[in-house]
């Protein structure tokens, strides 16, 4: 009766430093098939343990301007110095599919999407208590002094931002924070803007068929009647 869009929903998945976004969304991908997580392009140089096309699609800075220049890319952002962009082509291809899919960017990206594409889905990943983020940052024990204050200053400016997203979730267990997104991708999938056609039959042709058919007939109402 009713036909949904096949199209999949765009999502976006943002957060602050230490939320533990990565281990939240790798969780996602696991237990739920038909979401697909989009890898953006960078400039950036590749880490130690990343790995191309995995993380990211690692590119000259050349060849990220010259993606700019011919407009493939959907939205990207200069951040901290080194160039992110999500690729055009391949996100509609996915969504085209009926593939769900996630973009894991930061807040600027994330309002160019919004902009564009209204009906994408927007949530905020935040840990517990910024008491929290300071002690996971001290345990990854990679950053000094300098550094763990700049990211602090970061999460203090995206926590500003949290108005713009559609919802907030806190991560202070992974398998909850987990079920919440599910829970918000299952209810975004009801929405009623997903809705394509919703074909009903006439109460006259429903009447009729019941005629026809007589299927009053052995009911007790109707029984009620003829006695
Ligand atoms: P990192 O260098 O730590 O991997 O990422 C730095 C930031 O860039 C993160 O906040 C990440 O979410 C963001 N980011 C990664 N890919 C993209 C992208 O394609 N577009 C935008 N706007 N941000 C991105």
């Amino acid at each position: 009766m009713i036909k949904q869009k096949k199209q999949g929903n765009l999502i976006i998945i943002s957060g602050t430093s230490c939320a533990g976004k990565g281990t939240v969304i790798n969780e996602l991908l696991k237990r739920n098939q038909n979401l697909t997580l989009s890898i953006s392009y960078t400039s950036r140089k590749m880490r130690a343990g990343e790995t191309e096309g995995v993380e990211y699609k690692f590119v000259s800075l050349n060849e990220f301007e010259r993606k700019i220049a011919n407009d493939e890319l959907l939205e990207y952002v200069n951040y901290s110095a080194n160039y992110y962009g999500t690729g055009k082509k391949e996100i509609k291809e996915l969504l085209d599919q009926g593939k769900d899919v996630i973009l894991e960017i930061e807040v600027r990206g994330a309002q160019k999407v919004k902009e564009m594409f209204p009906e994408t889905i927007l949530i905020f990943i935040m840990a517990p208590s910024m008491e929290e983020v300071k002690r996971r940052i001290k345990a990854r024990g990679k950053e000094n002094n300098e550094q763990i204050i700049k990211r602090f200053q970061t999460a203090y400016n995206e926590i500003n931002e949290i108005p713009k997203y559609n919802y907030v979730v806190v991560n202070d267990e992974i398998k909850k924070a987990v079920e919440k997104i599910e829970a918000i991708l299952l209810s975004e999938k009801c929405r009623v803007e997903r809705i394509e056609e919703i074909a009903v039959e006439s109460q006259e042709e429903i009447i009729h068929e019941f005629l026809i058919n007589k299927e009053f007939d052995n009911s007790p109402l109707y029984q009620d009647k003829l006695d």
